[in-house]
């Protein structure tokens, strides 16, 4: 069981790529997102095929430092691993094929704090990965992931964006979900997620 029982997403949880791509979006196609969209799926709202999308974040994640670093999300990883002396767990769906690039972005997060980085196999879930590592939290963007990572018994944190709602009924039912306004809503618990119970959904979110 790692000391520190949460572990993070990265795009989009610790740092903004979605600002980026917005600016990739503008300087090569003329235009930004729409102010608000409903899917993580951003081929619609970006009106752009699946192959341009990828091609223009092939380049976002090559211009780590461009990146926008959400506010807390510094401070929260720095302050678990002051805390417990274990680096702080990322876990990311990038492509490994951009493992450099997405490690000198980590880097620039983390600056000298210690840090793990896990990029997600293919084969497996993000959900798979947690539990095989034993964590009991995580914090992720998508919806997808958030209900498959809630489904697994893992409790889901999920910072609020326009295109990841999920209706009041289901983070009801499922009672491992809790939405959050962003990295900073932590701060206050962090010495509860470098214990090793798991805490109370109410208490956090
Ligand atoms: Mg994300």
């Amino acid at each position: 069981m790692p000391e520190i029982n949460i572990a993070f997403d990265l795009d989009d949880t610790l740092v903004n790529m979605m600002s980026v791509f917005d600016d990739y979006l503008e300087a090569q196609h003329g235009r930004r997102m729409p102010e608000s969209y409903d899917q993580f799926d951003i081929s619609g709202p970006a009106q752009l095929t699946k192959k341009e999308i990828w091609f223009l974040f092939y380049q976002v994640f090559d211009d780590i430092n461009r990146f926008p670093i959400y506010p807390g999300a510094r401070e929260v990883l720095t302050k678990l691993y002051e805390i417990t002396g274990e680096p702080p767990c990322i876990l990311t769906a990038r492509p490994h094929r951009k493992a450099s690039e997405t490690y000198a972005l980590v880097k620039r997060l983390m600056k000298k704090t210690p840090f793990t980085l896990i990029l997600q196999h293919p084969d497996m879930s993000k959900a798979g990965h947690l539990m095989a590592m034993g964590y009991g939290h995580y914090v992720d963007d998508r919806r997808k992931n958030v209900l498959d990572i809630a489904r697994a018994g893992i409790h889901a944190f999920m910072p609020e964006r326009c295109y990841n709602q999920i209706p009041a009924d289901v983070i009801k039912a499922s009672g491992n979900i809790g939405v959050i306004d962003g990295m900073t809503h932590f701060l206050p618990y962090l010495s509860q997620f470098a214990t090793k119970k798991v805490i109370r959904h109410d208490l956090a979110a």
